[in-house]
C-alpha cells in the first residue's frame, strides 16, 4: 500500500503543489485565480467542479485573513475532499448469494485495461480467500481470452472461454454456470469494448447482462476508464452509462498521468463512485480508491 501511495503521489502532486504555491502569493488577484482555474482544468477536474472549488476557496481565503502554509494546506485538503466525496459507497459487492456466486461484469473500451483489471481483481479476491471463476467474454480482441487465462492460471482461477469470435453472452452464461457448479464466491466477466456503434454495444452488453440474470443477479458493473484519455474518457463513460447501469468506476493508468482530477469529473458525470484505481501493469497494481489517501497524494 505504501508503494502504491508513493507511486500515486509521484505522478499526482504537481496539482496540489501548483495550487498551494499560487494560494500562498501575497496578493491573490484575478490573474492568480485564473491560474488556479487553469491548473484545475488542466488536471481534468472539469469545468463545473473547478468553478465550485475556486468559489469556495475565494470565500474561505478571504475569511482566513493571514495565510500560513499549514492553513492553506488544510483548507485545500478539505475542499478537494468535499469534491471527491468520501460519503459515497465504494464497497465492491463480491460476496456470494445463497446459491449463486456474486457476478461482476467488467466493461469499457478496448485498451483501457479491462482484461488486466479483471486479472488483478481476481488476484485480490483469491488472496482474500475467495474462489473465483473468470469469464472471457471479450471475443472481439483475439488475444484477450489467452491474456485472461494466463492471469487465471497465475492466481488459481478457472477461465471459461469460447471459440474466437464466439457469442459473448453464451460465454458469460457458461461462466456463471461454472461458478454455480464449483460453488465459487465470485465470477468476473471480461467483456468486449467495441464502440463502433452504440446500438451494437447496447445489444451486446444488454444481452450479456440479461443472459447472466437467468442464473441470478449481476452485482457489479464496473466501467474501466483510462485516466490518461481525459475528456475522451468522459465521452466513453457517458455512452456506457446509457447502455448499462454502471455501479462503479475503475480508473486505470493513474501512474502515467498527473491528471488525477478525472476522478472528480467522472464521478460527477455518472453519479457513480470510483471504486478501484490502477497504478501500473503489475499484478499488485490495483488498489481500492480511498478519498483521503488520494487527496493527500494530490497535495503531496
Ligand atoms: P483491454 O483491451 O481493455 O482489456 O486492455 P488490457 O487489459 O489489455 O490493457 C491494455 C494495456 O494497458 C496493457 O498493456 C496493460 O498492461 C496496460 N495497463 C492496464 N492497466 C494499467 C495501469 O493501471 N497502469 C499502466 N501503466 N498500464 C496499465
Amino acid at each position: 500500500l505504501v508503494r502504491l501511495r508513493s507511486r500515486l503521489s509521484r505522478s499526482q502532486n504537481t496539482l496540489g503543489k501548483g495550487l498551494l504555491a499560487l494560494l500562498s502569493r501575497e496578493h491573490l488577484d484575478e490573474d492568480t485565480w485564473e491560474e488556479i482555474e487553469d491548473i484545475l482544468i488542466t488536471a481534468d477536474v472539469g469545468v463545473a467542479p473547478t468553478q465550485e472549488l475556486v468559489d469556495r476557496l475565494r470565500t474561505r481565503v478571504k475569511v482566513l485573513g493571514t495565510r500560513t502554509p499549514g492553513d492553506l494546506r488544510a483548507l485545500l485538503r478539505e475542499e478537494l475532499l468535499t469534491l471527491v466525496d468520501p460519503s459515497l459507497d465504494r464497497e465492491l459487492k463480491t460476496e456470494s448469494h445463497e446459491t449463486t456466486p456474486a457476478v461482476v461484469l467488467v466493461v469499457g473500451v478496448n485498451g483501457t485495461g479491462k482484461t488486466t483489471t479483471t486479472g488483478k481483481l481476481a488476484r485480490v479476491l483469491v488472496a482474500d480467500g475467495r474462489s473465483v471463476v473468470l469469464g472471457a467474454a471479450d471475443t472481439f480482441r483475439a488475444a484477450a481470452a489467452d491474456q485472461l487465462q494466463t492471469w487465471g492460471e497465475r492466481v488459481g482461477a478457472r477461465t471459461v472461454r469460447g471459440p474466437e469470435g464466439g457469442d459473448p453472452a453464451s460465454i458469460a452464461f457458461d461462466a456463471v454456470k461454472e461458478g454455480i457448479a464449483e460453488g465459487a464466491d465470485t465470477v468476473l466477466i471480461d467483456t468486449a469494448g467495441r464502440l463502433h456503434t452504440k446500438t451494437g454495444l447496447m445489444d451486446e452488453l444488454g444481452k450479456v447482462k440479461r443472459v447472466i440474470e437467468k442464473h441470478g443477479p449481476v452485482d457489479e458493473v464496473l466501467l474501466v476508464l483510462d485516466a490518461t484519455t481525459g475528456q475522451n474518457g468522459l465521452v466513453q463513460a457517458r455512452v456506457f452509462a446509457e447502455v448499462v447501469d454502471i455501479t462503479g468506476i475503475v480508473l486505470t493508468k493513474l501512474d502515467g498521468t498527473a491528471k488525477g482530477g478525472i476522478v472528480i469529473a467522472v464521478q460527477r458525470e455518472l453519479g457513480v463512485p470510483v471504486k478501484l484505481i490502477g497504478l501500473g501493469e503489475g499484478p499488485d497494481d490495483l488498489a481500492p480508491f480511498e478519498p483521503e489517501a488520494f487527496v493527500d497524494a494530490l497535495i503531496g
